[in-house]
């Protein structure tokens, strides 16, 4: 089967908006997405030792997709040539770690104490950098007790009885990091009379992809299409999650880039804020109390290539006493887990710059944004507080 991102290199009408629009070309010696992508992807095809080995060093941010008028799947182009083509050694520990998040979470959440204690220690950090390659300046994610279904099924017994109903995909970041951000879900999403449920799901595999484990990312990919379809089938619940690289993959990347067949769910996946607003625009709307902060918004890369911005945005301006700041859109850097790689610490501290630095020209009380690792990472490069847009909506909730 021909696969549209393999033609789409067709498309390019050579506008270089692509470049402009690249954060790792901007503060490196990449050469940018319209040559790493669409102008030498001819090449390739007719002979693999044409690869520029420069490839590694984008960071699937998708930006570029974002800004081409003609359409070109340049990240997708580019992430496939670098499996295809880029020498790896067969043992990567660190590329292990930061990928298999399942087996860490699972781990991590039965002994979180003892696992945060160590992590937030420099002598460790320091063997990280010095044995994996983990940057020591990280701030590793910390781990909660136990995991997030099981906090779920002891918890909100109760679901059965709201009239309409979604499918949580919780996703990693919830489950084993963010207990707080699925509970905050539940609250916004009760209050406008949606019952939660849970189906049995693996990590999408966006890090598995970053780091080039390419069947283990299509086991979990067609797991979590199986499992979805099956009830989407039996309920008709629309499928929702709180991280916007998730909805990407499950809605896109599943698809374009792992070659799946991922068409019965990929209509039925909305990112939480886009379900929110669909229900406030059909008159669904909570009472809600002031949330008197002020907050700097930060677009992630990912969530603007799903087009869903605008709808987060829409949210948040209906909070009464929020005083929004909408900050220009920039890559934090962070990219997954590329900036925690210590080959790219100091390109992705440099992509990032810009948005630090406009970050603290705002002076917030607190920043928000719809990405796990982009609030990682702010919160590691400014000395604010990084919240979620649903935990904005679940303060304003009136009870
Ligand atoms: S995905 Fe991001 S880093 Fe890669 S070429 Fe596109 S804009 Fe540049
Ligand atoms: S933005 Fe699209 S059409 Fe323009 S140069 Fe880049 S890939 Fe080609």
């Amino acid at each position: 089967m021909i696969k549209l991102q393999n033609i789409s290199f067709d498309h390019c009408i050579k506008c270089t908006i692509c470049n402009v629009y690249c954060p790792v070309a901007r503060v490196s010696l990449f050469p940018g997405p319209k040559q790493s992508g669409p102008d030498t992807e001819r090449f390739r095809i007719k002979s693999p030792e044409l690869v520029d080995s420069t490839l590694k060093l984008c960071s699937n941010c998708k930006r570029c997709e974002i800004a081409c008028p003609s359409n070109v799947k340049i990240a997708d182009i580019i992430q496939e040539a670098k499996w295809k083509y880029l020498k790896r050694r067969w043992f990567r520990p660190r590329d292990l770690i930061l990928s298999r998040t399942d087996l860490m979470g699972k781990f991590a959440t039965l002994f979180n104490s003892i696992v945060n204690f160590f992590t937030r220690r420099s002598i460790v950090k320091f063997f990280l950098y010095l044995f994996i390659g983990i940057p020591y300046q990280k701030t590793l994610p910390e781990y909660e007790n136990g995991t997030f279904e099981k906090h779920f099924y002891k918890n909100y017994p109760d679901q059965n009885k709201f009239p309409d109903h979604v499918v949580f995909f919780h996703g990693c970041f919830v489950n084993y990091n963010n207990h707080k951000l699925g509970r905050d879900l539940v609250k916004v999403l009760n209050s406008l009379n949606v019952g939660v449920n849970l189906v049995k799901e693996k990590c999408c595999g966006v890090p598995l992809i970053a780091n080039g484990y390419i069947n283990k990312a299509k086991k979990n990919a067609q797991y979590n299409i199986n499992s979805l379809s099956e009830i989407h089938e039996k309920s008709n619940f629309k499928i929702v999650s709180t991280s916007s690289s998730c909805t990407y993959a499950l809605k896109n990347e599943y698809s374009n880039l792992l070659n799946l067949d991922n068409s019965a769910i990929s209509n039925e996946i909305e990112y939480i804020t886009k379900f929110i607003y669909d229900r406030f625009e059909s008159g669904n709307i909570f009472k809600m109390k002031p949330v008197p902060l002020r907050a700097a918004y930060h677009s992630p890369c990912h969530l603007e290539r799903l087009g869903g911005v605008i709808y987060t945005i829409d949210l948040l301006k209906r909070i009464p006493g929020l005083d929004l700041v909408i900050l220009h859109s920039e890559c934090c850097g962070i990219a997954g887990t590329y900036g925690f790689k210590k080959e790219y610490y100091k390109l992705s501290q440099d992509i990032g710059k810009d948005l630090f630095r406009s970050i603290e020209t705002a002076n917030p009380e607190i920043v928000i944004t719809d990405c796990e690792t982009c609030a990682l990472q702010i919160e590691m490069n400014t000395q604010f507080k990084v919240l979620h847009p649903v935990n904005i909506l679940a303060m304003a909730v009136k009870e």
